[in-house]
């Protein structure tokens, strides 16, 4: 039997949130060790990568900086200054009503900065593996935990043992380290999963994110850098996710590449002419689930370990960022033991109702942007207008949007 290693911090998942968990105790001087059975993809061509891209909002860009990675993705990134909301549930995909949130009415920086994932997998595992008190195990999972009051004893699937003082659970949304602990979950299904891809377009983004309500869930565009293709030109790109009920995504799956982009630019009711699609498509399911509790004995939950919901208005990593910076700061503060029972209870009440509030905040957008009866569509378009009005209102859903506290 190998010997057991003494550790501060057990990251256990090194996806985009395991490996932000990590770098953050690892460079607050926490001996931490992160596993992850799958080795992470790099690049954007191995088949496999996570096409996806992600929209950090200002607190998560600034906890970002705060912990030293920000600079390593800053060259990177894509401003998004205005949110621009798009309802096309009318009887033909023609934009009916289009409200813009501009970041400038709140801020002088953008709203967000868009990332494709695949790239921040290469800066993260970069970063992580040069701190001294990080040891990445990429290959390698969690397979066995076992906890007692002063501590976790936790076993790899290589066979290694550790005594950690806190177990970061950021395993995902069917988290072994949550299920060891004995933590349930409630789940909601809507049917409905995401394409995930790169596009084209000739008229120019404008740094403008803009989401599209029909009926079986959003249409979003999200800024990318220009895109230069096969032929040397640089063109206007944009990362999609397109939200429809799962039959309907198979159907489109199964189409070929000119009735897709066809598709596609019908369902983007034309606001950036013709799309071309620039990368394959993935596909993701979508629910929204919450975990019954957020601790258990030296273990915490972060990210889909945690919660899980819809990709509408860029909430789910960015709530999880907001777990690890929590968590993080009680652990500063504590010193001596970041896994005491008392930290751990403190994080579950600070991260609580943020929480509930945003998976039931998202769950009725979802369901809103699913409708397919035209009355529904109608009085979801009023809903929009009115709320858009209303100068108080449109602020707070601005700031809540970009994750402010209260
Ligand atoms: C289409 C789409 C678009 C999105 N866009 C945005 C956005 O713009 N902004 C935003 O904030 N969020 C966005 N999200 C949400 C965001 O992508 C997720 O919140 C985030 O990727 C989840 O990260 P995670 O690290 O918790 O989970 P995962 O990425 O699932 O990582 C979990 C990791 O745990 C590992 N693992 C599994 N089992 C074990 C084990 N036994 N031991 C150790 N490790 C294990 C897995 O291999 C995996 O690498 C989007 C989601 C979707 C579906």
């Amino acid at each position: 039997m190998s010997e057991i290693e003494d550790i501060d911090v057990f990251v256990s998942g090194g996806g985009v949130a395991g490996l932000t968990a990590a770098i953050a105790f690892a460079q607050a001087g926490f001996r931490t060790v992160c596993a992850d059975p799958a080795p992470p993809i790099t690049d954007r061509e191995t088949v496999g990568a996570d096409l996806r891209t992600t929209a950090f909002l200002q607190p998560a860009q600034a906890f970002l900086d705060r912990i030293g990675i920000w600079d390593h993705l800053a060259p990177h990134a894509m401003p998004l200054q205005i949110m621009r909301i798009v309802d096309a549930g009318g009887e033909t995909p023609e934009p009916r009503v289009a409200h813009d949130f501009n970041s400038a009415d709140i801020s002088d920086k953008p709203f967000g900065w868009n990332l494709p994932n695949w790239l921040l997998r290469r800066e993260m595992v970069a970063a992580l593996t040069a701190l001294p008190m990080a040891d990445f195990r990429p290959g390698v999972g969690t397979a066995h935990l076992l906890t007692r009051e002063t501590e976790a004893r936790v076993t790899l699937s290589d066979g290694a043992r550790l005594r950690a003082r806190l177990v970061v659970a950021a395993d995902g949304r069917n988290s072994a380290v949550r299920e060891a602990a004995g933590i349930g979950v409630r789940t909601l299904r809507y049917g409905q999963k995401a394409l995930a891809f790169a596009v084209t377009h000739p008229i120019p983004h404008d740094n403008v994110s803009t989401e599209i309500h029909r009926s079986g869930g959003p249409f979003t565009l999200v800024p990318l850098p220009d895109f230069t293709g096969a032929d040397g030109i640089a063109r206007p790109s944009s990362a999609v996710v397109w939200m429809e009920r799962g039959p309907e995504v198979r159907r489109l799956q199964g189409l070929d590449t000119p009735e897709f982009e066809a598709e596609m630019t019908a369902r983007s009711a034309h606001l950036f002419g013709p799309l071309t699609l620039v990368s394959r498509l993935t596909v993701w399911p979508i629910i929204s689930q919450t975990a019954h509790e957020l601790v258990a004995e030296r273990v915490a939950l972060v990210a889909e370990a945690a919660h899980v919901v819809p990709p509408i208005g860029a909430q789910g990593l960015n709530m999880s960022l907001a777990d690890i910076r929590t968590l993080l700061d009680l652990a500063e503060a504590a010193r001596d033991d970041p896994g005491a029972q008392p930290l751990l209870r403190r994080y579950a009440r600070a991260r609580h109702a943020d929480i509930v509030a945003r998976v039931t905040g998202i769950d009725a957008l979802n369901r809103a942007s699913m409708v397919e009866a035209q009355g529904l569509r109608d009085m979801r378009m009023r809903a929009l207008d009115a709320i858009y009005r209303v100068t108080p209102v449109r602020r707070v859903l601005m700031q809540t949007g970009l994750g402010a506290r209260g």
